[in-house]
């Protein structure tokens, strides 16, 4: 279930031929080299398909007529689509995209709530990485999708570059955190981190990206072989392995301990911060206790904790837990992230930005009116 695959997911072959967005510079460069052109073609179809976002070969202002004419018989530049948005009181926005296959995704956009000179400071885009997820996590409404498939690089990108063109604020950083575990799909995210953060772009640095993972080892220690310059969350969610089990069904495979020595192996080799993040359950893992264990757990390299609220799903009651899961009350919360204060952790307690557009943390999951289901 967590191997990594090592082949890029070739272009989408289509009845028009195959989409061209999604491929790397190299891969623009090869495949005009393929078709007898320039590779500096390559370069130039860079710069139309991901710093202007072109959708026809047409508008390529610069390619020869009769090369836009031969590119447009052979392949397509084909995006997903914003098919519906939604907006939450706190600012937060949620859009649904559809994938040429017909398949659904989300996508969301949080202003921070900082702000100078009336407009955010930062501007976050969470995107997802595979329609659905197998991971199986129990507070989280992806899961209920179960995996249909992994996103191609072209799907990835695609999201930012769609939901960019709907705002005038510049997007200041990413996070992989909306549907799927990315280090299931390690080729097609770092395919279009590539792109991303490629000055060509103009995208977003890579300091200001973040993977987030339920803790996949062998992509953990991927990414530090790789000398990845993105930053690296880990979803913990509890301190003990009998808790995280049940919460998280890939702790089976990957026990903390695991877990751990890769961190310390990413750190050895990036020297980079990493990003604990722990969503509080009320009387599951909020415990003084809880606090002791993940204050130790948490210095094993230098890192900070993100508390977030448990945000309700559809499917609260998972068996084989003691209790339903439920946020505790906010105070408790406080008084949690003070405990760890204490133990000299640093800790950010998340707000529950888009909660009441089911956009927060681990709520995201494609519904449709007409039939309830997912797809
Ligand atoms: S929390 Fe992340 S890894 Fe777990 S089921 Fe949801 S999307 Fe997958």
């Amino acid at each position: 279930m967590d191997q990594i695959p090592n082949q890029h997911t070739p272009p989408t072959a289509t009845a028009a031929g195959p989409n061209l967005f999604g491929e790397t510079l190299e891969e623009l460069r090869e495949t005009c080299a393929s078709s007898g052109l320039p590779r500096f073609r390559g370069d130039q179809l860079f710069h139309w398909l991901y710093r202007r976002g072109v959708t026809s070969f047409t508008e390529c202002a610069n390619l020869p007529i009769p090369l836009r004419e031969t590119l447009a018989a052979q392949y397509v530049i084909r995006h997903p689509e914003i098919v519906q948005e939604q907006r939450s009181s706190d600012g937060t926005r949620k859009f649904l995209l559809r994938l040429a296959d017909g398949r659904d995704i989300e996508t969301v956009l949080i202003p921070s709530e900082s702000e100078d000179e009336g407009q955010p400071r930062r501007l976050t885009i969470c995107v997802s990485t595979q329609v659905g997820c197998p991971l199986d996590c129990k507070f989280c409404a992806t899961a209920s999708m179960k995996l249909k498939r992994n996103l191609t690089p072209g799907e990835i990108f695609g999201q930012y570059l769609a939901v960019q063109q709907r705002t005038d604020q510049r997007i200041t950083n990413l996070v992989f955190m909306g549907m799927g575990e990315p280090l299931l799909n390690y080729e097609n995210v770092m395919r279009s981190v590539d792109i991303l953060t490629h000055e060509k772009t103009e995208g977003i640095a890579a300091s200001h990206i973040t993977l987030s993972t339920a803790g996949l080892v062998e992509g953990i220690r991927r990414m530090a072989n790789e000398e990845r310059k993105i930053k690296l969350a880990v979803s913990l969610h509890a301190t003990t392995d009998e808790l995280r089990r049940r919460l998280m069904p890939i702790n089976k495979k990957h026990p903390l301990d695991e877990i751990l020595s890769a961190i310390e192996y990413y750190y050895q080799h990036t020297r980079r911060r990493i990003t604990w993040e722990y969503i509080l359950f009320d009387g599951l893992n909020d415990s003084e206790l809880d606090a002791r264990r993940l204050a130790r757990l948490s210095r094993r390299v230098p890192s900070k904790v993100n508390i977030i609220p448990f945000h309700p799903i559809a499917s609260a009651y998972p068996d084989g837990l003691p209790l339903a899961l439920l946020s505790p009350p906010r105070a408790h919360i406080e008084e949690f992230a003070r405990q760890l204060r204490e133990m000299r952790v640093t800790v950010m307690l998340r707000s529950s930005s888009g909660k009441d557009i089911d956009a927060a943390c681990g709520q995201l999951a494609v519904r449709h009116a007409d039939t309830g289901g997912v797809r």
